[in-house]
């Protein structure tokens, strides 16, 4: 359970129970049932400028949202989010930059909700502190489920498609096996 490191191993052994049986799909899929809209990157853009309207308005302004297709989702990079230090004529100014893997656009409206969330908290907090989360938690009241769930449905992805890369495996060596 790569995704879910750190939380305490009698709830990750449940997840992983749940995730052996085939349950943890469906589980998530009927907790989370609303799809988003958010399907282009003007989209994205415009989904996380509300959001950052309405929650951290005193944050500079952001420069780029984007889907990134090359993001490897690991453990501590969900989205990326950086801060380039520019320099703008004889000021220096700073570029921040969202960018969020592409899976989240087929992803239910409430995890995208948390990846932008988490990648604007990040905008005033660098480090996964106390206050990062408190600002996580304004903007997502139930923001720390929501992290978990995401974590428990990546999870789930990559089953699915390991699952999927066997089944191939196995219907190749039958076919091989008929061909005999
Ligand atoms: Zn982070």
């Amino acid at each position: 359970m790569k995704y879910l490191q750190g939380y305490a191993p009698a709830l990750v052994a449940q997840a992983q129970q749940l995730l052996d049986a085939g349950e943890l799909g469906p589980l998530l899929a009927r907790k989370y049932p609303e799809p988003h809209e958010v399907r282009s990157d003007k989209a994205l853009f415009d989904y996380t400028q509300d959001l950052k309207q309405r929650f951290m308005r005193n944050a500079g302004p952001l420069a780029l949202v984007a889907y990134d297709a090359k993001l490897k989702v690991i453990q501590h990079a969900l989205g990326t989010h950086t801060r380039q230090a520019v320099v703008h004529g004889n000021r220096l100014k700073t570029r921040r930059e969202i960018r969020v893997a592409t899976l989240f656009r087929e992803a239910p409206a409430e995890f995208l909700k948390m990846i932008v969330v988490h990648e604007l908290a990040h905008l005033k907090a660098l480090e996964h502190d106390k206050a990062f989360y408190a600002l996580c938690h304004h903007m997502a009241s139930d923001y720390s489920q929501l992290e978990f769930d995401v974590r428990l449905w990546l999870s789930v992805r990559d089953r699915e498609e390991k699952l999927a890369k066997a089944g191939k495996a196995g219907a190749v060596e039958q076919a091989d096996k008929a061909e005999e």
